[in-house]
């Protein structure tokens, strides 16, 4: 035998020895995918404006999204999954009505999250975990208008169904033909009367009325598109207020309230803004009250998972936040030439009902019906009038310098 021989058989046998260590890697990664993929836990958390979705993956899944109208519905599909998680995890609360799963088909399983109205997919990200061996995919679902859930489907029909959240739905978008949007929401309704004034007053009925007035001062200006979010005596969750804001995509969200104090000196209107601390101590303890609102009605406030409530923490875009200062500066301003105001009539505290992120949003009290004087005044519709036409005065203003710089 030659050298060169030697060297050819040494040669294949190494070549044969290679094709079999290929071939057993092969034969074990078929067994492997062979394996359906399994879904380990399946956790929400949120509001009626806004939920975050987390499941968790043994390996890394491949899911396709896709919204289907009628009702509004985010369908997640995942290639072959099994699903090994705990039935108590899907029970529906806020902007979720009802969650269902399955197998769809020859190992296609589904979920199928169906809303209480319209909603954007802010994102759907696959993500390695980092503290856990697996995957997880984490949907973000935000409560939207009509219009929006109506583009993204668009979008969805050109791209088909997509594991990417589409470029073109973004909330932020411009829109010519829309008109500065204005949703008033009278505080409290049904159950949740409010406050009770020393002759009986009732806050519900006062701030309906109030709405009211304010609805048709704004419309008598003919530019805008006016909405509530209640016009009749009937319960709403804070949330809710919320998000019916977020379906008429709002440019201004105003909660009208006239509540109670302990010093029954104290009178005068009060403009509120979001904030984590309160101006002082009687604008946390009115937020607090303000916040029971949904306890009143037996509605228990979920105590969120903390896997993921992270997104829950705080959401007020900065920008938001500068609108609704400037807004509350300038109905501080047009109510003074009008109507009484408290000492340091702008104040803040952490109302659940301003927590839209990305709709400015101010409360206001229009007085105290625990004082005699704000009590009468608070029920005399020339009163209510003087201080409706001032705080329309107050949106104009602010219409025409956000329609000036385009907003
Ligand atoms: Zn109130």
């Amino acid at each position: 035998m030659r050298l060169a021989d030697v060297g050819r058989r040494v040669l294949s046998n190494f070549s044969l020895l290679f094709l079999l260590i290929v071939g057993l890697a092969a034969v074990a990664m078929t067994a492997a995918s062979a394996a359906p993929l399994e879904m380990t836990s399946y956790k929400m958390a949120g509001d009626a404006v806004r939920m975050r979705v987390v499941m968790n993956f043994d390996r890394e899944p491949e899911p396709k999204w896709l919204l289907l109208r009628g009702p509004h519905r985010l369908v997640i599909d995942l290639p072959g999954a099994k699903f090994s998680i705990d039935t108590k995890d899907l029970k529906a609360h806020g902007l979720i009505k009802s969650v269902r799963y399955g197998q769809v088909g020859e190992g296609v399983s589904r979920v199928v999250l169906t809303t209480k109205g319209p909603f954007t997919v802010e994102k759907l990200d696959i993500l390695k975990n980092e503290d856990a061996p697996g995957y997880r995919v984490v949907a973000d679902i935000i409560a939207a208008s009509e219009r929006q859930f109506e583009e993204a489907l668009a979008v969805q029909a050109q791209t088909t169904a997509s594991t990417a959240t589409p470029k073109t739905d973004r909330l932020e978008e411009n829109h010519p033909q829309k008109r500065f949007t204005v949703v008033i929401d009278p505080g409290h309704g049904g159950i949740d009367g409010g406050a009770e004034g020393l002759n009986g007053t009732i806050e519900k009925s006062i701030t309906l009325a109030f709405a009211l007035e304010l609805k048709a001062k704004l419309a008598e200006i003919g530019s805008y598109d006016v909405y509530m979010t209640r016009d009749k005596d009937e319960f709403l969750r804070l949330d809710d207020r919320v998000r019916i804001a977020r379906q008429h995509e709002a440019d201004l969200f105003i909660s009208i309230h006239a509540d109670t104090i302990r010093l029954k000196g104290i009178r005068g209107a009060t403009v509120y803004t979001v904030s984590e601390k309160a101006s002082d101590a009687e604008a946390q303890a009115l937020a607090d009250r303000e916040n029971l609102s949904d306890k009143l009605a037996g509605i228990e406030i979920e105590d969120e998972n903390h896997e993921v409530a992270d997104i829950l923490i705080d959401l007020i875009r900065r920008e938001t936040h500068g609108f609704s200062m400037k807004f509350a500066q300038s109905v501080v301003g047009e109510l003074s030439n009008s109507v009484g105001l408290i000492n340091n009539p702008h104040r803040f505290a952490g109302f659940r009902v301003l927590k839209a992120p990305d709709v400015p949003s101010v409360l206001i009290e229009l007085g105290y019906l625990s004082n005699p004087e704000d009590e009468e005044q608070l029920r005399d519709p020339d009163w209510r009038g003087k201080a409706a036409d001032s705080i329309s005065k107050a949106v104009a203003g602010f219409a025409a310098s956000k329609t000036a710089v385009g907003g």
